[in-house]
């Protein structure tokens, strides 16, 4: 017996480990991957339970988890990078050891996979948010093939790809290196895709590049940018984009994220990642510039060890848990679903998003609030309180 629907988070975890193929992942109508099974086909091995963190959490050895708020020196890395582009610089560690980096890429439609890349050329491809979810592909198999080469392998992902992970290994490996990110919730693949196809329509072209996340309107109010075939661009900020403020507002999200059992402080990853909203410098002399700051917990040992290694090329200052709180609620618990969940996808599948975007356009109070105080005005206003 698979998991049940409610907490399959759409790993293929199940998929990977059947050896008689008789799982196979395949799409609900919100484009969302869930497994299927061909009872013909199933030898009753029960590899599909033990590798599913559905079922059962993968045991993990956790040292205590020390924080730090950092960002890369390189300003270029740090642009092209959703928060303080440490990933980058773990994943630029891993290859100058000769391993393989995985982690999310788009596909040349714009849906989200999860590759390996072995190179920093490549490494372009896995930098940035995207926030439909990702597909993990073959990507599991992949890793296992690395590791039994003896090859280092830095695998990221949610941290429930990441659980995943490790129960289809059955157990760690002192050449894999695990990160995982933050999440509040994956939105739905379906829905990206139907919303890229409005904007192709709108702008008469195919899209070219998508950004996520960004920073030309600053970190704080970050933009989803999409950039045409024919040249038009189209950038709207995260508080008004309606792809993002329904993402952001947890409409779109899969089932499984909503009470998330991977958030709270215990992670998956030998290192987490995130954003750090609640950053405050205190008496270090490195202020939020609005360029991205990321989150940074040391889960393992081996955690430590990796960034220690990167370190030299950040600039970091240690932070407690409690500081990161206010702003990372995921790391206490998952989001809960909104009550009007199912008015949202109601109106959308009815009325279409156009509808469903007039009823939940209007910024809330919060968003206003963000918005003003990262505008020159608001900075200028608050560093004239600090001083007074
Ligand atoms: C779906 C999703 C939800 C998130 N929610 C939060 C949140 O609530 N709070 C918070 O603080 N941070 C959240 N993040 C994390 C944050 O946006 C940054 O990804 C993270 O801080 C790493 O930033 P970076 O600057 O170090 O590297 P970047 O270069 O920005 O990040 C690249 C990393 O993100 C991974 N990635 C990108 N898209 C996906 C995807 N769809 N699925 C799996 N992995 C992906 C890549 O594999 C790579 O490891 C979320 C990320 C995703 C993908
Ligand atoms: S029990 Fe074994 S054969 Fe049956 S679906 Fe699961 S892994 Fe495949
Ligand atoms: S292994 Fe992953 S995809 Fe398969 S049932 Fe479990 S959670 Fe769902
Ligand atoms: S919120 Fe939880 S279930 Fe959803 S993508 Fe993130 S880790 Fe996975």
């Amino acid at each position: 017996m698979l998991c049940k629907k409610e907490l399959c988070v759409g790993c293929g975890a199940c998929a990977a480990s059947c050896e008689t193929g008789a799982v196979r992942m395949e799409r609900n109508e919100m484009g969302f991957l869930y497994p299927h099974l061909d009872k013909a086909l199933c030898v009753g091995c029960g590899a599909c339970e033990r590798a599913c963190p559905g079922l059962s959490m993968p045991e993990r050895d956790r040292a205590d988890g020390k924080i730090v708020a950092s960002w890369s020196m390189d300003l270029s890395l740090r642009e092209k990078s959703s928060s303080g582009g440490i990933f980058s610089l773990l994943a630029e560690k891993a290859i100058s050891e000769h391993g393989r980096v995985f982690g999310a890429a788009f596909t040349d439609a714009f849906a989200v996979k999860h590759i390996y890349v072995r190179d920093r050329d490549g490494l372009s491809k896995l930098q940035g948010s995207k926030y439909a979810q990702s597909d993990v592909g073959a990507t599991y198999a992949e890793c296992r093939e690395a590791l039994s080469h003896k090859e280092r392998v830095l695998f990221s992902g949610t941290p429930c790809q990441i659980a995943g992970l490790y129960k289809y290994l059955g157990g760690d490996d002192p050449n894999l290196l695990t990160v995982d990110l933050l999440c509040h919730g994956a939105a739905s693949p379906g829905l990206w895709r139907y919303y890229l196809d409005l904007l192709e329509k709108k702008y008469g072209s195919k899209v070219q590049k998508v950004t996520f996340k960004s920073k030309k309107t600053g970190w704080h109010c970050a933009s989803l940018e999409v950039t045409f075939r024919n040249g038009k661009k189209y950038r709207r900020t995260k508080d008004t984009d309606p792809f993002m403020r329904a993402f952001l507002k947890n409409y779109t999200l899969r089932a499984s994220c909503y009470d998330c059992r991977f958030a709270g402080s215990e992670r998956q990853g030998d290192i987490t990642l995130g954003d750090f909203w609640g950053y405050r410098a205190g008496a270090s002399p490195y202020k939020d510039d609005d360029r991205g700051i990321s989150f940074v917990m040391l889960n393992t040992e081996k955690g430590e060890r990796f960034f220690g290694a990167v370190r030299g090329r950040t600039v970091s200052v240690p932070q407690r848990l409690e500081d990161a709180l206010p702003g990372n609620l995921c790391l206490k618990k998952g989001v809960p679903k909104p009550p009007d969940h199912m008015d949202f996808w109601s109106t959308l599948g009815n009325d279409g998003f156009d509808a469903a975007r007039k009823k939940y356009r209007r910024p809330d109070k919060r968003f206003i609030l963000n918005r003003l105080l990262w505008t020159p005005l608001g900075i200028a206003i608050r560093r004239l309180l600090k001083k007074a």
